[in-house]
């Protein structure tokens, strides 16, 4: 099966042979992904001028019914996409669950942040700042701030370990700001969302350039953005840091934005003492992370501090609850941890390990699976390390192991954990786990600027939770330095990217007609 592209409100083939998308428990090719040949200025042109055209036309409550018709067309075919997930990445049940459900459900709470944007007129396209600033002495002059959609495209690279809610969460908040998406997934894992996008346009519920599809290289498509256009793009530093060089991006200014890879922590506080409600939250967040999509989640724990008296209880904890987790096909129901999506994967995650070894100590996993069935697939084992000399050590600060990995250190007090925290050099995510709430605020106040989202579990959030790595529609994603400074979703903060803020001077009069068409709402 060779993947297609869809753009210029067709689907097209490209033109090469392709790079091949793998079965990762057995190593077999499972479909080809090539957009060689295709004219990505056409392409892009089409979406500027037709994409643009149609979805600025419509109001934000109009976009809304769009986001939700797509949320419907997806449930309706979600049967078969658990089975694309499995084969092509990997997963278990769960894991498919994570990325499909969590791709509709962005786009449906997105469709309902649509229907608060709403004006006098019914049609609002534009965003008002409440509030105003008198600019003169007398009460005739004033400015305002608004928000309108900027005339270009978004093309929107992803990672591999999310082909649905990747693409969704951008196309989402694109699509509600009135901006068309050219979505290119990671060419490992892009049958998912080549089969979600060939749903959603054989149901014919989208205007014509409004959703673009590139699978196979996407180096064209930085060629030609210009400066109306943003590029949001999620996956590796490195990567990151060459599209951030771009001699184009450089020349023609268009918005970026890079959510790259992130060595995460958690913080195991104080009171969390073994047998304790919250210290049992923390190791099942721990096990967590060392099985759920085999660790390949951005937001994923990497880094477990703990005060010192506890390290060693905390470490039999979690290998206890390890001792259990089946690694293997996730067509077995009983496995837990699947494979990482390709042998390259497998062998950067492996090399990682080994490099942190040198500082730390391996006390589960280490490797491969030495289970002989498993042998042609992309495998590691979960994998526990403890680190004696946390502010000596390097490499488990800086060494993203993009797998079941993570390693445990212990503090003395908590200024010392944040600051440990902050060895990440920006973080995505931070989780904290104690009931000494004061404690707690301090370390929010100073590991806030460190992270992009910090989570604090006690025992009566314990229950209802979402989880470490899981990222809230409701809630900014993203996270500063390493991370890569980008910042996605958060409710209608989300719509930023794509619009313009200017602030316009005028009389009350004026602001008075602006607001029947303008929705007011604080982004
Ligand atoms: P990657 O190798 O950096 O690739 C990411 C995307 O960039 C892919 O779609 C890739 O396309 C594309 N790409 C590579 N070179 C390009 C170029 N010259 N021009 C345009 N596009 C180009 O990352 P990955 O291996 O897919 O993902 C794993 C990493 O992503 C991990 O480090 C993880 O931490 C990070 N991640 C971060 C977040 C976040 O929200 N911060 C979320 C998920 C993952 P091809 O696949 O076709 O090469």
């Amino acid at each position: 099966m060779k993947l297609e592209n869809y753009v210029e409100g067709r689907w097209i083939a490209g033109r090469g042979e392709g790079r091949a998308l793998i079965n990762p428990v057995t190593g077999d090719e499972v479909a080809r992904a090539d957009a060689s040949g295709i004219d990505m200025q056409a392409a892009m042109n089409f979406a500027r001028t037709r994409g643009v055209k149609a979805l600025q036309g419509l109001s934000f409550k109009a976009r809304g019914q769009l986001l939700k018709s797509i949320a419907d067309t997806l449930s309706a075919n979600r049967g078969k996409y658990g089975q694309i997930a499995r084969i092509n990445s990997g997963n278990t049940l769960l894991d498919a669950a994570i990325d499909i459900d969590g791709g509709i459900g962005t786009l449906k709470y997105v469709a309902r942040l649509a229907s608060s944007l709403d004006s006098s007129s019914g049609d609002a396209r534009i965003i008002l700042e409440p509030g105003q600033d008198q600019l003169a002495k007398e009460p005739v002059f004033f400015a305002r701030h608004i928000w309108t959609s900027r005339p270009g495209i978004a093309v929107q690279v992803n990672a591999y370990n999310f082909p649905s809610w990747g693409m969704w969460e951008k196309v989402a908040m694109a699509m509600l700001a009135g901006v068309p998406s050219i979505a290119k997934p990671a060419t490992a894992t892009a049958w998912l969302a080549h089969e979600m996008v060939r749903d959603v346009i054989a149901a014919k519920i989208l205007p014509d350039g409004a959703l673009n599809l590139v699978c196979g290289g996407g180096e064209a498509l930085i060629e030609a953005l210009q400066p109306m256009d943003s590029l949001a793009f999620t996956g590796s530093a490195a990567t990151g840091e060459m599209l951030r060089g771009h001699a184009n991006i450089l020349k023609s200014a268009p918005r970026v934005s890079i959510e790259a890879d992130s060595i995460n922590a958690t913080i195991v506080g104080p009171d969390a003492a073994p047998g304790n409600v919250v210290f049992d939250l923390a190791v099942r967040e721990i096990v967590n992370a060392l099985s759920v999509k085999a660790g390949q989640l951005c937001t994923n724990i990497r880094r477990v501090f703990v005060a010192r008296p506890h390290l060693a209880a905390l470490q039999e904890a979690v290998m206890a609850k390890m001792a259990g987790l089946t690694v293997g096909d996730p067509l077995d129901e009983r496995v837990r941890v699947g494979p990482l999506v390709d042998h390259g994967q497998q062998r950067t995650a492996l090399e990682g390990i080994a490099k942190l070894a040198r500082e730390a100590k391996i006390v589960a996993g280490g490797g491969a699976p030495q289970d002989a069935a498993l042998g042609k697939g992309a495998f590691v084992s979960p994998t526990l390390l403890v680190c004696d000399a946390p502010r000596e050590a390097k490499a488990v600060h800086e060494t993203e192991v993009f797998g079941p990995c993570a390693t445990l250190m212990a503090y003395d007090n908590v200024q010392e954990a944040v600051q440990l925290a902050a060895r990440g050099g920006g973080s995505l995510a931070l989780s904290v786990f104690s009931n000494d709430q004061m404690s707690c605020a301090e370390m929010v106040a100073s590991a806030a600027p460190w992270h992009g989202r910090v989570l604090v579990v006690d025992e009566e959030t314990g229950k209802a939770h979402t989880g470490h790595a899981i990222v809230m529609p409701q809630c900014v994603h993203g996270g500063p330095g390493r991370a890569g400074g980008g910042e996605e979703l958060g409710g209608l903060r989300g719509l930023r990217f794509h619009m313009q803020r200017s602030a316009v001077q005028g009389s009350g009069k004026l602001f008075e007609a602006v607001k029947q068409k303008a929705a007011e709402a604080a982004l």
